[in-house]
């Protein structure tokens, strides 16, 4: 009997783990044999840390990329009666934040190409009661961002960026998360830079914003029991921080991994009758995902499925269509957003993810396409 070849996952944080053992494990114990467990050195390192690494001015570390996004539009003034143009094309809790603010998520279509938000559907959404937009980075390339921020200038609105799948790319020599007001980022563990547990930032333009940011994950406080306003409980842990930290030190080494495994997808997918993931071509794309378009998708991910690889469906619904939303959306049409749904399948891409792998997956997908 021959041995079931190992399956081919679309993340692999233990792997990442592995490889960096001998660096995370004894400073894990350092941080646990310290007992400053919250807001601590290593927190404010990381945060000095990313700002360098995006470009950003500042950086607040908080304990999710929903958090992040949360309180971005909290700290912009985004509140009940407000509207916010998202793109309807992207994980839901995109929109989630929006509603946390007590505000209105407005959703736009997305370019046929990039699956980023359009500028153009995004200029003809804006209405009296808008105030902000997050443009996403979806699947680690950044949406168009001269465009969006131009639309946002001349209209001021605040722009968000949704940098959660992104880190790490750029356009026009500027990196995701130095565009926009606010840069949100999220270090679940199957993101480029992923902690062991949940984690996310924002970076911030303004001093001002990054004190509202820090009074906001911490009970509205800037003093010890002394609450400026009402706020939330969004700290990041300084485990995950250290743990960060190491990660960071490995990220444009993993992005260019993720970077050399789409190459291998594109020099053996090329021929076939697929859409291959669009590049701009105005900056790095740091593949978060490798997603594909075809007609031929459910099959593609059944036969994958039998051959123990796994496949993603990101977005198999656009936010439109989701349950929680789609009564408000019952008329809204979204042509671009709604054929991609339909046609979107992601493939395993990861730091560690091997030429053989690489080929095992195009194989199954050349027999079946
Ligand atoms: C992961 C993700 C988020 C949410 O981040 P969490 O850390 O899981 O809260 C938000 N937006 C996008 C586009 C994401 O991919």
């Amino acid at each position: 009997m021959t041995a079931a070849p190992a399956t081919i996952a679309m993340a692999d944080p233990a792997g990442e783990y592995r490889l960096l053992e001998r660096e995370i494990a004894p400073a894990v114990l350092r941080v646990l044999a310290s007992g400053r467990y919250i807001l601590g050195a290593e927190g404010e390192a990381l945060e000095r840390e990313i700002a360098g690494h995006t470009g950003a001015a500042h950086a607040v570390a908080m304990n999710s990329g929903t958090d992040a996004l949360h309180l971005a539009l909290r700290a912009c003034g985004v509140g009940p009666g407000d509207e916010v143009i998202v793109p309807a094309f992207t994980f839901f809790a995109t929109a989630e934040a929006v509603v946390h603010a007590g505000a209105t998520p407005v959703f736009a279509d997305v370019d046929a190409r990039t699956f980023n938000l359009d500028p153009d559907s995004l200029r003809e959404n804006i209405g009296p009661r808008t105030r902000a937009v997050i443009a996403v980075h979806l699947f680690g390339q950044c949406a168009a961002m001269d465009r969006i921020a131009d639309v946002c200038d001349e209209r001021s609105l605040a722009l968000i960026e949704d940098a959660a799948q992104a880190i790490g790319a750029d356009y026009d020599g500027g990196r995701a998360g130095s565009f926009g007001a606010f840069g949100c980022f999220s270090f679940y563990p199957t993101k480029n830079l992923s902690a062991a547990g949940d984690a996310g930032l924002v970076t911030c333009r303004r001093e001002e914003d990054r004190d509202v940011l820090r009074m906001l994950r911490h009970h509205g406080s800037r003093e010890p029991y002394l609450h400026d306003r009402v706020g939330y409980n969004s700290r990041l842990d300084e485990v995950q921080a250290v743990i960060l930290r190491v990660k960071l030190a490995a990220l444009d080494r993993f992005n260019d991994a993720r970077g050399r495994v789409a190459a291998m997808y594109r020099e053996r997918l090329a021929t076939l009758p697929i859409e291959l993931p669009a590049e701009h071509g105005r900056g790095r794309h740091v593949y978060h995902q490798f997603t594909i378009q075809t007609g031929r998708r459910d099959a593609i991910r059944g036969a994958l499925g039998e051959a123990g690889i796994a496949s993603a469906l990101f977005y198999a619904l656009p936010l439109h269509r989701q349950p929680a939303f789609a009564d408000a959306c019952r008329e809204l049409v979204l042509p671009v957003a709604e054929r991609a749904a339909g046609r979107v399948l992601s493939l395993p891409v990861h730091a560690l993810l091997d030429e053989a792998s690489v080929e095992r997956v195009c194989a199954v997908i050349r027999a079946n396409v």
